[in-house]
């Protein structure tokens, strides 16, 4: 029988290791998934400001779509996304939909 999880815990629970968060592929708890509507994107990049958890891809300063290995799901950046004349460039989806 292998070791329980909290006798593997450090004491306190102190995080020894630095940008350990990368291992956690926290996507896995989201219940909606936000999609890009590429066409409907003005690149102002207001999502990957607004984003708490780094899950918005952005190459050559334009927005190229979402890291769904730790985006939550929270919808932040399709409430703040103004897309392109009242249209806009990310919408939520429930996951399995
Ligand atoms: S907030 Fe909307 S319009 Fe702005 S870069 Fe993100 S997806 Fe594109
Ligand atoms: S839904 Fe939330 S976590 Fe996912 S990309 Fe948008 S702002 Fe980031």
């Amino acid at each position: 029988m292998s070791e329980p999880f909290w006798k593997r815990l450090t004491p306190g629970s102190v995080i020894l290791e630095a940008g350990n968060a990368v291992e956690f592929k926290t996507g896995s708890w989201r219940a909606f998934r936000p999609v890009w509507k590429e066409e409907n994107c003005i690149h102002c990049l207001f999502c990957w400001m607004f984003c708490p958890d780094m899950s918005v891809i952005v190459e050559d300063g334009k927005m190229k779509g979402f890291n769904y290995d730790y985006c939550k799901g929270c919808g932040i950046c399709a409430l703040e996304c103004p897309g392109k004349k009242g249209k806009k460039a990310i919408e939520m989806q429930e996951e399995g939909k």
